[in-house]
């Protein structure tokens, strides 16, 4: 049964002050319990230190459980984990913990499914399901949190399933509470927000007073050719997609970052690395290419130079990152996310 309480994760510092100041409980106390909740001490008869009526009167008032682990799945090749979690409607979401030795990637959902239908990607297959709740967001970032030491630095990226710019309000809000020292203290500048080009949420993103990092999932340098990968490129093709990355960049004085899947034959040609040095070369950017993932039913292959197009760019000057994709072998890598649950669905 769903429970109506809201989510304890649904409240941030401020509004669970004011919360507790019309309970009558002492408003100090909120800090305190948000403290140990993002601890991971997800029971309010665990919470230590506070009078017995707060623990009940915190028990009757809030939900506390967050989505169960249904299946953790670790990499044999790396030591990427992917979680999938059971939301409280009974819908997996998927999300993925990266490390290497200095640093934790927190991977993380915005959406169950995703309506943009990158012919690429697994999870564009499932179609949208649901926008996911800000608490839902943040239970990911609290699941995957506890498995990374604090003595190592934390990214975290909207790189999981969903199209964040379609679920804008809460993912912000989620950063904006992650981001705060009483939860999960995470900076705003190590978030990375990642769109298939949805350009007024680049825009908005542009305006916006939080210090998030962007990255836009470029893909193909023509629109022929991005139209048949992307359809998100017929309602906002690469010369509007570009104007607003450079919107971005003079407004926010940040570099971003364009990802480029690289799809052995469709888009790996030296020519097509010419066209894409050409279309950003004016903008602070990086350019991230990922060798494609395999996906289940998808008419693609990994391209077999991927190092040649690299090194294309690297000589006209682009600073480029040839990514190797942790988590291939449990479906934990860019585009996979979704994979096993098709696979469930028999599609
Ligand atoms: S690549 Fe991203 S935007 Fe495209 S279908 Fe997959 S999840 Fe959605």
């Amino acid at each position: 049964m769903i429970s109506l309480r809201p989510h304890i994760l649904s409240r941030d510092p401020l509004q669970l002050e004011r919360d507790f100041v019309l309970h009558g409980w002492e408003k100090y106390r909120a800090a305190q319990i948000l403290k140990w909740v993002y601890r991971g001490v997800l029971d309010p008869m665990q919470i230590p230190n506070i009078p017995k009526h707060l623990r009940e009167g915190l028990d009757d008032t809030y939900e506390f459980s967050i989505p169960l682990t249904v299946k953790e799945s670790e990499s044999e090749m790396d030591r990427s984990t992917k979680l999938a979690l059971r939301l409280r409607d009974g819908r997996i979401v998927e999300c993925v913990h990266l490390q290497t030795p200095r640093l934790h990637t927190l991977c993380v959902s915005s959406q169950v499914g995703c309506a943009m239908g990158c012919t690429f990607c697994a999870t564009g297959k499932m179609g949208l399901l649901r926008n996911l709740e800000v608490w839902e967001i943040l239970a990911q970032l609290l699941k995957l949190r506890m498995r990374a030491p604090e003595d190592r630095h934390v990214n975290v990226v909207f790189m999981g399933m969903g199209e964040p710019m379609v679920n804008y309000d809460r993912v912000l809000e989620s950063i904006r509470v992650a981001n705060d020292p009483r939860t999960l203290g995470l900076g705003a500048r190590h978030f990375t927000i990642s769109t298939s080009g949805v350009v007024p949420g680049i825009r908005k993103l542009a305006k916006e007073a939080m210090q998030v990092n962007l990255a836009i999932s470029l893909n193909a340098t023509t629109d022929t050719q991005r139209t048949k990968l992307m359809p998100v490129n017929k309602r906002w093709p690469i010369a509007d997609l570009m104007l607003a990355a450079r919107y971005y960049t003079e407004n926010t004085q940040r570099r971003l970052t364009f990802e480029y899947v690289l799809l052995g034959g469709v888009n790996d040609t030296p020519g097509d690395a010419r066209r894409l040095s050409k279309l950003t070369r004016d903008l602070p950017h990086k350019i991230n290419l990922i060798n494609w993932n395999p996906t289940p039913g998808a008419p693609y292959h990994p391209s077999k130079k991927p190092q040649v197009f690299r090194d294309i760019l690297m000589n006209e000057g682009h600073q480029v990152t040839l990514r190797y994709s942790q988590g291939k072998d449990v479906n934990a890598a860019c585009g996979q996310l979704g994979a096993d649950l098709l696979a469930k669905a028999g599609s």
